[in-house]
């Protein structure tokens, strides 16, 4: 070990994870595409590949136990390793968990967690084949890992995506950001005067955005209906700026995203600005949304452009030309991504 010491704040989340992989090679030929996309890649026969993606959820994280129900807990750690699989444009099948837990939590409890592992594992059509239990002095932490499968002509990476495609993102977004402030505000308002109860009434879209994300297997269904294969793939886990960013860099492009087509539900806009917060901002860098954001050759655009479903937001350019977000005004700013700060 050298004697410097980086303090791990400073390098954030992604610094962690380069500075850790660095230097890995892969030894087996089964091994197809190893860290930097949504799941690892490993050769599962002449038609297929196997995908793996690995999520953990941390108390006092990750998650509020004052407000988020443990089964629904259960339910989101499901579904957000479901969405690094569709990521790939595969279907998840197997999953194991593994949960360290302390003596604060009751059998029942527990098995309330587990009643919503198995709600998402019936949702998702995937079986719970494993996992560890252990204990834990400093709250509940619950990591879960998805294997899926995908045709090997079907493998969509965060690294395909060509200059001169369109940039689009599914559903809506900031939604589950918005979500997560006013649960925020309601718990600080209860523990300044427990008398006061939470008023999240008419709030149900984006209490369910933050509460009870889905991962978005029905949109790849969909894809494969509609005959579009995306070039380039990737869930909105960080925030849309943060993905737009990952896939970039991977497919090494350069993009404009136009602040006139983000998605955004009026119910989160209304929130956001009783928040004094811009919409547009908590859409790029609120995260958690599970939304799939992908690219599309031009001849596709017919077909996705008056789906519903779809927001085209951007198109791709040459790696020279950066990153840019276009206001409202036509002024094109260099973007950058806020994320979350874990650490
Ligand atoms: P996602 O947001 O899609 O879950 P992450 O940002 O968590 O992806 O991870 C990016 C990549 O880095 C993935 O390929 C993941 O497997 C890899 N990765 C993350 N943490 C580690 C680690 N501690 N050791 C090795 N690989 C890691
Ligand atoms: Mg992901």
């Amino acid at each position: 070990m050298s004697e410097t010491r980086t303090d791990i704040g400073e390098i954030g989340e992604f610094g962690i994870i380069d500075r850790l992989t660095n230097g890995i090679s892969l030894k087996n030929e089964t091994s197809i595409f190893g860290v930097g996309d949504d799941a690892a890649v490993i050769d599962g026969g002449p038609d297929e590949f196997l995908l793996v993606s690995t999520d953990t959820l941390v108390e006092g994280v990750h998650f509020n136990l004052m407000y988020m129900p443990l089964k629904h807990l259960g339910y989101k750690a499901v579904a957000v390793n479901v969405s690094d699989i569709c990521a790939m444009n595969g279907k998840a099948e197997q999953i194991t968990v593994s949960i360290a837990v302390s003596n604060r939590f009751s059998l029942e409890a527990l098995e309330e967690l587990y009643a919503g592992i198995k709600l998402a594992c019936l949702e998702y059509d995937v079986d719970l084949v494993g996992g560890d239990t252990t204990s834990s002095v400093s709250g509940l932490m619950i990591g879960v890992t998805a294997i899926g499968r995908v045709k090997k002509e079907e493998i969509v990476y965060r690294s395909g995506a060509k200059e001169f495609d369109l940039l689009v993102v599914s559903g809506d977004l900031g939604g589950a950001y918005m979500g997560l402030q006013l649960l925020e505000r309601e718990k600080d308002v209860f523990k300044s005067n427990p008398m006061i109860q939470p008023d999240l009434d008419g709030h149900d879209y984006i209490m369910q955005r933050q509460l009870k994300p889905e991962a978005r297997h029905d949109i790849i269904k969909y894809l494969k209906e509609l005959g579009v294969k995306p070039t380039a793939m990737i869930d909105v886990s960080d925030g849309l700026a943060s993905e737009i960013l990952h896939l970039c860099k991977s497919s090494n492009v350069g993009c404009h995203v136009y602040d006139e087509k983000l998605p955004i539900d009026a119910k989160t806009s209304m929130t956001a600005l009783d928040f004094n917060l811009d919409p547009s901002t908590c859409a790029l860098n609120g995260g958690e949304d599970y939304e799939l954001l992908f690219t599309i050759k031009q001849s596709d655009f017919e077909i996705i452009q008056s789906n519903p479903n779809f927001s085209i937001i951007g198109h791709i350019t040459n790696v020279e030309d950066g990153v840019y977000f276009v206001d409202k005004s036509g002024s094109a700013v260099t973007l950058k991504a806020q994320g979350w700060k874990h650490f």
